[in-house]
């Protein structure tokens, strides 16, 4: 996370002189270290010198827009900076924005308190001009205000660079399409260039011809190497080695074929699998370990959030992955969701060492493909889902509490997740039905809603939020107002 960079930006005026502008930029630089030094902030703030006039401003917008490293920008007004001013460099901006509202003294220095220490100290009056500006202008920005060296405002300023870092690199995201989407269903579904324009997501097709070509070209010295990587992360339980070796085959296959097209993420059809012996397996659940964005029956738009979100959560460790809603346990007082897939669930979600497994699959008429099972672990959680609504994307997020699972399930050969959604399963599903949410979604331990909202403004998305005080008539409301809302845009 430290390689991404946030442009620290103070604005200020020629009005104070040349003494208070030194102090300006001495305190900045207090500042930026001490946040630097903070375990809550995850990516790198860099301090910029303070600016005074609109050539500077945009000066220094245009750099930050031009930064390939660059996430965002992080403004804040020492003094008060007009911000007429801002108009030019903040109409050029294309990184992400936040605008916090801080001070560099905590206190009042009730004895000592001047006139100088009022000029030099104005951004409670400065942030608010600043703020104007932003709204009068529409932009979408995130605003923290608190003290700098409050621990809560270094730990919201850490957590919305994570959504910023998610925009940032889904503006380069490219997802390699395997065949189309699976026959007749909707959901999964979308528009490609309305994607592209609000997220990036370069979505590319390849026919199954290609992935039969790429699996012909791997030889028996790759899959050894790839059998002792399996072997390093999952405990193999099966005597069926031959079909764990095509899967390394497939998983060859795959990442040489990802990575020849800089592709973040991919999709598979079981609906179309000409020529090769197994649907992918555990070659997705291992691509899916390394941080590929995947998702089933020709669903892009998650697996590219699955991608995104990934980024996101980069080097925390409690798991995000390509979920879906599979059956339901009705027990009153104890209601859960059932998540899994066919085969395809991603390892970072496992709570013990998965086992390697051969079973047939009842679906798809291939041979038993091979795949690794594993209980998942509990905690809060978020599942996300996106879908296309014809005239926008719409986010839908839940707050679940995943729990362990109560019994064993020996009959069922794949992982599976259990969660308990918010505010109760009852409502949840009837929200999430409502606003349109797919089968298909991202669950992740490690992002938060508020992270996913925060992505959604930068990234221009309608955000639905399904919590613990969700209920359903003012939920058909939102949804009502929002499609009024949307449709005038
Ligand atoms: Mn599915």
């Amino acid at each position: 996370m430290k390689q991404y960079r946030f442009h620290f930006i103070i604005g200020s005026q020629y009005l104070y002189g040349e003494a208070t502008l030194r102090q300006v930029n001495e305190h900045a630089q207090i500042m930026v270290e001490g946040l630097n030094r903070n375990p809550s902030i995850p990516c790198t703030i860099v301090y910029k010198p303070c600016v005074k006039t609109s050539a500077e401003i945009s000066a220094v917008i245009n750099d930050a827009n031009n930064d390939e490293a660059c996430a965002g920008i992080i403004t804040w007004m020492h003094t008060f900076s007009p911000s007429k001013m801002w108009i030019a460099g903040l109409a050029a901006l294309r990184k992400p924005y936040l605008h916090v509202n801080t001070q560099f003294n905590r206190d009042i220095p009730w004895g000592d308190i001047d006139m100088n220490f009022m000029n030099l100290n104005q951004s409670a009056h400065g942030d608010r001009e600043h703020g104007y500006i932003a709204a009068r202008m529409r932009l979408p920005r995130k605003v923290i205000a608190g003290h700098w060296q409050d621990e809560t405002f270094a730990a919201e300023v850490g957590a919305w660079m994570r959504p910023a870092v998610g925009a940032v690199e889904s503006k380069r995201l490219r997802v390699m399409r395997i065949s189309d989407n699976m026959r007749d269903v909707a959901v999964t579904e979308g528009d490609k260039i309305e994607a592209q324009l609000k997220l990036g997501w370069q979505v590319d097709h390849y026919g199954i011809g290609d992935i039969v070509d790429a699996t012909d070209k791997v030889t028996e010295t790759e899959i050894d190497a790839q059998m002792a990587e399996y072997e390093s992360f999952y405990k193999t339980d099966t005597d069926k080695k031959e079909a764990v070796r095509y899967q390394a085959k497939l998983e060859i296959a795959i990442k040489s074929l990802l990575d020849l097209g800089a592709f973040g993420a991919f999709h598979t059809n079981f609906q179309d699998l000409h020529g090769l012996k197994q649907l992918p397996g555990l070659a997705v659940q291992d691509l899916s370990r390394q941080g590929y964005g995947f998702a089933a029956e020709g669903d892009w738009k998650t697996a590219a959030l699955a991608r995104t979100m990934k980024l996101m959560a980069q080097d925390l460790t409690g798991g995000t992955a390509f979920m879906e809603d599979y059956t339901y346990h009705f027990e009153q007082g104890n209601e859960m969701i059932l998540g899994a897939h066919m085969l395809e669930v991603c390892p970072t979600l496992a709570a013990d060492q998965p086992k390697i497994q051969v079973h047939p699959l009842g679906i798809g008429d291939k041979e038993p493909p091979a795949r690794a099972v594993f209980k998942a672990k509990s905690g809060k959680a978020i599942v996300v889902s996106l879908v296309d609504m014809g005239n926008r994307l719409r986010m839908i997020v839940n707050d679940i509490e995943c729990v362990n699972q109560p019994q064993d399930m020996p009959n069922l050969p794949v992982a599976a997740v259990l969660w308990k959604p918010q505010p109760c399963l009852k409502t949840s599903a009837e929200a999430w039905i409502l606003a349109g949410g797919a089968h298909h979604s991202v669950l992740s331990f490690d992002l938060t809603a508020q992270q996913m909202a925060d992505f959604a403004e930068i990234t221009g998305l309608e955000f639905i939020y399904i919590n613990k005080n969700t209920n359903i008539p003012d939920f058909r409301k939102e949804l009502f107002v929002n499609d009024a809302v949307w449709r005038m845009q």
